[in-house]
């Protein structure tokens, strides 16, 4: 399917600093090092609903993982899914009435919107779930006849994988066997149904129901895919079988990226399937985890049509570092508006402290990491330094702008 609409982003002087990034399977931060063509997958949207401030706290924090990459010389190559077939929009659709076609159709279309707002560098292949399906079916086989797939003895037709023929499971979450049984019970899984070789086994192809949409799955017979399957899927199709980074907030760690990475690697017989997963932290509202059960969900389209600048909205989500599970609330909104008038104010000046200087100390914040506080503080010095007169460099304001606008993502 199509992404959205990208925009001119403007290239630096000089080079960027190798990118650090803390990855969950090894616990600590490491260079990313991309050989040829970096390659990222981001696990998109399940389209029932609008695009809240979690996710796009999450597609932010991998967009500034591809702005460092091309500011470093990589090509980038940035695949992101659309689970446009799943339990909870057919829930969803079911609910409110309506056509489950229809429903994702209009949400992935908001989404598209507010990613564009938001100045998200579209990916390189938009790739929904159901235009992957013959694809997934082919690999959904292929685990079946090596023995690491298999059919449920309830007649359903549901197939599941064997995670004992994945010898690695559980290295990428580094969760204890008790951990993942109450996140797989919370998280989608199913552990407590019977007749699975082990609780954990997760779901590669659900038989087809009576009231739900179902596709031909050849000798698996008519049915859907499960949701890990589908990412693994896609991204080995599109980025081979190993990829720099996979991406997705930090409630994808166990079971979706776990799973994801048996299957890719079962199917491959290459280990790790990412050099690099990467996790964002979730954003809650005045302190409360921001969830559709408590439905305190901030949508990113409802501050737009409250006039409400993306910039900001962009400022206030990378305040605080990717990782830490965050909160919004009216001040950090407040605080972003406010640092983004100061911002432009800046940029208009006639002169400046050095923005040579400036460009690297925001490379090495962002390099660490994606140190975005350290990087933040280094733009408001050199802001604050411009507003009262500091320095004698004409050219630090419109290299200043650049640095925001290529390295964050923010226009002034
Ligand atoms: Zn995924």
């Amino acid at each position: 399917m199509d992404a959205w609409t990208g925009h001119q982003v403007p290239r630096l002087p000089g080079s960027g600093q190798p990118l650090a990034l803390y990855d969950s399977a090894r616990g600590a931060a490491h260079p990313s090092l991309p050989q040829g063509p970096a390659t990222m997958y981001v696990c998109g949207i399940t389209p029932y609903d609008a695009t809240h401030l979690g996710h796009a706290a999450t597609m932010i924090t991998f967009d500034l993982v591809q702005r460092m990459w091309r500011d470093n010389g990589h090509e980038v190559r940035y695949v992101q899914n659309v689970t446009d077939i799943d339990d909870p929009l057919l829930e969803r659709a079911a609910r409110d009435g309506e056509d489950w076609v229809v429903l994702a159709m209009r949400e992935t279309a908001l989404f598209r919107e507010d990613m564009e707002a938001l100045r998200i560098i579209p990916p390189t292949h938009y790739v929904g779930a159901v235009e992957s399906i013959p694809a997934i079916v082919g690999r959904v086989r292929t685990l079946v006849e090596q023995g690491a797939g298999y059919r449920l003895d309830d007649g359903t037709g549901d197939f599941y994988f064997d995670i004992s023929a994945a010898p690695r499971f559980g290295y990428e979450s580094n969760l204890s066997r008790e951990e993942m049984l109450v996140l797989s019970a919370e998280r989608g899984g199913d552990p407590e149904r019977p007749g699975k070789r082990d609780p954990l086994d997760p779901l590669l192809w659900r038989g087809a129901r009576e009231g739900e949409p179902a596709w031909d799955g050849a000798d698996l017979g008519p049915g859907r895919p499960g949701w890990h399957i589908e990412c693994a899927v896609i991204a080995l199709d599109l980025l081979g079988a190993t990829i720099d980074v996979q991406g997705g907030g930090n409630d994808l760690l166990f079971p979706h990226h776990e799973c994801s990475a048996a299957h890719a690697e079962r199917l491959t017989g290459e280990s790790p399937f990412a050099r690099h997963y990467v996790h964002a932290g979730m954003i809650g509202l005045d302190g409360e985890k921001m969830s559709k059960s408590k439905g305190n969900l901030v949508f990113v389209s409802r501050l737009r049509a409250d006039h409400v600048d993306p910039m900001a909205v962009r400022l206030g989500l990378i305040a605080e570092h990717y990782r830490s599970d965050r909160t919004w609330t009216d001040e950090v909104l407040k605080t972003a508006q406010q640092r983004l008038a100061r911002w432009r104010d800046a940029s208009k000046a006639s002169a400046g402290p050095s923005g040579v200087d400036l460009l690297a100390d925001v490379r090495a914040r962002l390099a660490d990491d994606l140190d975005t506080p350290g990087a933040l503080a280094a733009i408001d010095a050199w802001a604050d330094g411009a507003l009262a007169g500091q320095g004698t460099d004409t050219d630090a304001p419109a290299l200043f702008a650049t640095v925001t606008d290529t390295l964050l993502g923010i226009r002034l």
